[in-house]
């Protein structure tokens, strides 16, 4: 006879409803003190000592469990602090997110329920959450019904897959002979991409940019043709509606009407842009954007949610199906009424990315979206105004949606080497002070200043902190310069 008091039952991983209650009041007790910290914690994070910190956290799989505050803990008093506070107000380095909170609960809902949204068949009413989420990314992009997307883990991911989908179609088999045009501003996950669909190297063509480092599209024409010339097949080209360094949008409209003369595939990167264009005031800054044949967005960057979202619209839907539909005798027969994951995108078993936009845009409603984002656009106009009247900084690109880069130039930075110096160390210095956190990134021999806002966190006061922090910094620069 079985003797229950001295065998616990250990293949038992269920737990008992006050036990769910209790654990999961433990994490957002925890969560709400962080978020109500956020503003006071340093933006740039805490890397003193971070090395040995990771060195000694090595360890091996512990053969019993642990209490959750024990683990709670030091995640939320030593390791999250020991990052960069891209959650946080100040954070304006390379392209914030922010991290709303309506899509950690959706995150927790689709984890806790654990329902299979791979095939339409599993879970038909969920997938349609899905399904809505998508067709309202569609509408705001102005992209015809005929459209279908897909949501990826981000932007690199819905760039692979637009590759793919081009390739496929104009490219068939004779891979070799595909080329693909991008700019030297274009971001480097789509050359990465274009090598993960199987486009080399040496078949992508990076196209000069002018004066406002976007595309020349008279470059680009020459480019075609010369490999047409070649025996080559021209068959993608992308623009970025917003690129990372400056935050320049290409001349979409020109580069539509060169591709649909030379019938050639346009994707539009609207990773870090393409969401202003749900602001119906800012649709002429992104003149154009409706023609793609595809197109990138990033919900993790523009919708300011959670890092793990990306997105894919295609014009024409048939074209990413027939990339990715395909069937097994264990799977039920595709269907083709409703939208199905599988059909378009790579993965089977996979998350439930919908519900976190679903929930999201449901809880706040598109309004409060174009408010936040058309915010955040003044704000950089704002502040690029600031920046623009201190003696020694010179801007370079004022925003065209949220983004602006400058230098820093005087007599006593004469050379494009001591200003390269100087705007590095302004960037670091303005950083230290914990407020904003600021990179720069380096645009052919010059390195650039740049602040982008697309935290939703982001308001006012921090950009007035940011400015002042940049003015103090720039003129302790300047001054040590001139000693
Ligand atoms: C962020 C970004 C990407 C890459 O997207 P991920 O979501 O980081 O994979 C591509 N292009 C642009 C313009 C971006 O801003």
């Amino acid at each position: 006879m079985a003797d229950h008091t001295a065998t616990p039952d250990l293949a038992n991983l269920d737990l008992p409803p006050a036990q769910l209650q209790a654990l999961g009041e433990a994490v957002v007790r925890r969560v709400t003190a962080h978020l109500a910290a956020l503003p006071d914690m340093p933006s740039c994070g805490d890397f003193a000592g971070i090395k040995d910190l990771c060195r000694g956290m090595r360890e091996d799989v512990p053969e019993d469990g642990a209490s959750i505050e024990s683990l709670l803990e030091p995640l939320f008093s030593e390791w999250i602090p020991r990052s960069f506070g891209t959650a946080g107000p100040g954070y304006l380095a390379y392209i914030p997110g922010g991290g709303v909170y309506p899509a950690a609960l959706a995150d927790f809902i689709s984890a806790a329920v654990n329902r299979y949204t791979g095939i339409w068949d599993a879970a038909p009413a969920l997938v349609q959450l899905e399904a809505n989420a998508l067709d309202w990314l569609r509408g705001w992009m102005q992209f015809p019904r005929t459209a279908r997307g897909l949501f990826t883990t981000g932007g690199s991911m819905a760039m692979f897959n637009a590759i793919a989908c081009a390739r496929e179609k104009l490219v068939g088999t004779d891979i070799r002979r595909g080329t693909l045009y991008v700019s030297s501003q274009t971001h480097h996950s789509v050359v990465k991409a274009a090598r993960l669909a199987g486009i080399a190297h040496d078949r992508v063509r990076v196209i000069d940019v002018d004066q406002a480092f976007r595309m020349r599209v008279d470059a680009l024409g020459r480019a075609i043709a010369a490999d047409r010339a070649a025996g080559l097949t021209p068959f993608m080209v992308f623009s970025t509606a917003g690129t990372t360094n400056t935050g320049a949008v290409d001349p979409i409209e020109a580069i539509a009407d060169l591709a649909a003369h030379a019938g050639i595939w346009h994707h539009v990167d609207g990773a870090y842009g393409g969401f202003f264009h749900m602001v119906p005031a800012l649709r002429p800054l992104l003149r154009g954007l409706p023609r793609a044949d595809s197109l990138t967005l990033d919900p993790h960057k523009g919708l300011f949610l959670p890092y793990g979202t990306g997105a894919l619209l295609v014009r024409n839907g048939e074209d990413l199906r027939a990339l990715h539909a395909s069937t097994a005798g264990y799977l039920p027969d595709n269907q083709l009424e409703f939208y199905d994951p599988a059909q378009y995108g790579p993965d089977l078993s996979r998350g439930f990315p919908g519900l976190r936009v679903w929930l999201t845009l449901k809880f706040f409603g598109a309004a409060r979206y174009r408010a936040a984002l058309g915010e955040k656009r003044e704000l950089a106009v704002w502040a690029a105004n600031e920046l623009a009247r201190i003696p020694g900084i010179v801007v370079d690109a004022p925003p065209q949606l949220s983004l602006f880069a400058f230098h820093l130039a005087n007599h006593a930075l004469a050379t494009q080497d001591a200003q390269n110096a100087a705007t590095r160390a302004l960037m670091q210095h303005v950083t230290a002070r914990g407020k904003s956190m600021l990179t720069g990134a380096q645009v052919g021999g010059r390195y650039l200043g740049r602040v982008c806002v697309l935290s939703f966190r982001t308001r006012r006061r921090d950009m007035e902190t940011c400015v002042q922090h940049i003015a103090e910094e720039t003129r302790a620069l300047l001054a040590e310069a001139a000693a």
